[in-house]
């Protein structure tokens, strides 16, 4: 029989593990708070637990979490970690210090499937979902890593799925996560420091809506479909209309709440006058704070970042017709660690950059 994970489960799932071996639902508090807030995952060192119950967790059970590959840190304080896992590829957790507050952005899938043009993990194809234990795992590490404030506070305050793959395209998984990071026996991070980044997968909007409220970002970056289509293929499935309404159901219940509008800006791609007054006209009616994101590039691609100037000038016209806007500071950039950057090592199961290069090598015939 195969050992469960107890690493990859939240609390309801860790109370099932402990019912199904016959033991008290308590244990479950128990093993979260060693998992997860003591960073322990040798049975025997649980010393709240009875030697007949830690045998029988050796036999039924294992706590297995990635291990850190390689570490980068940048000139302005970010750090990278490569993530070995067991399958032989890795991914990449990104923490970006500020002040008074830490962010970690997490990674959901070992590439994307989604392929959006001007970003490094779409373009490199898809391997596989992370598992629960994988997606917590990097906030595990994380913690292990930054080590113990000296004042004692938490050092990771805030968290963004915004690192390689498309969290809602792994749903229950992400959400399993998610919940960990909220339950105080385990991270104790309150809904709202948690953002999760979506390019628009409607239904499962709707869904998160009902079952964890978090933060929500949406990856707009264009205010036209035709536009949209062509940088974000999953538009056409969930053009911008319907995406925009999910968004108008989200904050209806979550009261009080924005929605992050992302929108990376493309040199002469979505960045004219025509461009920020169509955004202006489609936000009108949703509570949002509009981040607008340089473009980093990544080898092979053939976008530009929009100027400095055009970037103010853009930001300039939201604000004059009263929108928020604010311009992402670029982290971590000398350790290849912003925003669509992040590339890990991904075995392409999709076949996609073989098509690409197929296609490419057809060209220059
Ligand atoms: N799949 C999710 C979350 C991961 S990407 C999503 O698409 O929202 C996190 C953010 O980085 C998204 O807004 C994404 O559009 C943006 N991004 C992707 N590639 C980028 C690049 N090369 N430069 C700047 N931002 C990029
Ligand atoms: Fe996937 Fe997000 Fe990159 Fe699009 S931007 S390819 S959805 S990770």
């Amino acid at each position: 029989m195969a050992r469960t994970n107890l690493a990859g489960l939240d609390l309801d799932g860790l109370e099932a593990f402990f019912a199904e071996i016959g033991e008290k639902s308590f244990r479950a508090r128990q093993l979260a708070q060693w998992i997860h807030q003591y960073r322990v995952v040798d049975f025997a060192e649980m010393t709240n637990l009875s030697k007949v119950l830690r045998q029988k967790l050796v036999e039924t059970a294992e706590i297995t979490l990635p291990e850190v590959l390689e570490e980068h840190i940048s000139k302005d304080g970010t750090r990278k970690w490569i993530i070995r896992l067991s399958c032989g590829n890795s991914i990449e957790t990104v923490y970006i210090p500020e002040k008074g507050r830490g962010t970690l952005c997490v990674s959901s899938q070992v590439g994307c499937t989604l392929a959006c043009t001007f970003c490094s993990t779409g373009q490199q194809g898809f391997n596989r979902n992370l598992d629960a234990s994988e997606i917590i795992g990097q906030l595990w590490l994380a913690n292990e890593y930054l080590g113990k404030d000296p004042k004692g506070k938490r050092l990771v305050t805030n968290v963004v799925m915004m690192g390689m793959g498309e969290p809602l395209a792994n749903y229950n998984n992400v959400v399993t996560a998610m919940k960990l990071m909220r339950d105080d026996l385990a991270y104790g991070i309150s809904w709202r420091r948690v953002t999760l980044s979506t390019s628009g997968m409607v239904p499962l909007i709707d869904k998160l809506r009902e079952d964890c409220h978090v933060s929500l970002a949406i990856s707009l970056h264009a205010a036209n479909d035709k536009l949209r289509s062509e940088i974000i293929p999953l538009n056409d499935k969930y053009p911008i209309a319907e995406l925009l309404a999910a968004c108008k159901r989200y904050v209806d219940v979550q009261q009080r709440r924005h929605i992050t509008v992302e929108y990376v800006m493309l040199e002469g791609i979505n960045d004219s006058v025509q461009d920020a007054k169509d955004l202006i006209r489609i936000l009108k009616d949703l509570p949002t704070k509009i981040n607008l994101i340089p473009f980093n590039p990544f080898p092979r691609t053939s976008y530009k970042c929009s100027s400095k100037k055009v970037i103010a000038r853009f930001q300039q016209q939201l604000s004059d017709a009263g929108l928020v806007a604010t311009v992402r500071k670029t982290r971590g950039d000398d350790i290849v660690a912003a925003c669509g950057q992040l590339a890990g090592e991904v075995q392409d199961r999709t076949r996609r950059t073989q098509r690409i290069a197929q296609a490419e090598a057809l060209q220059a015939q």
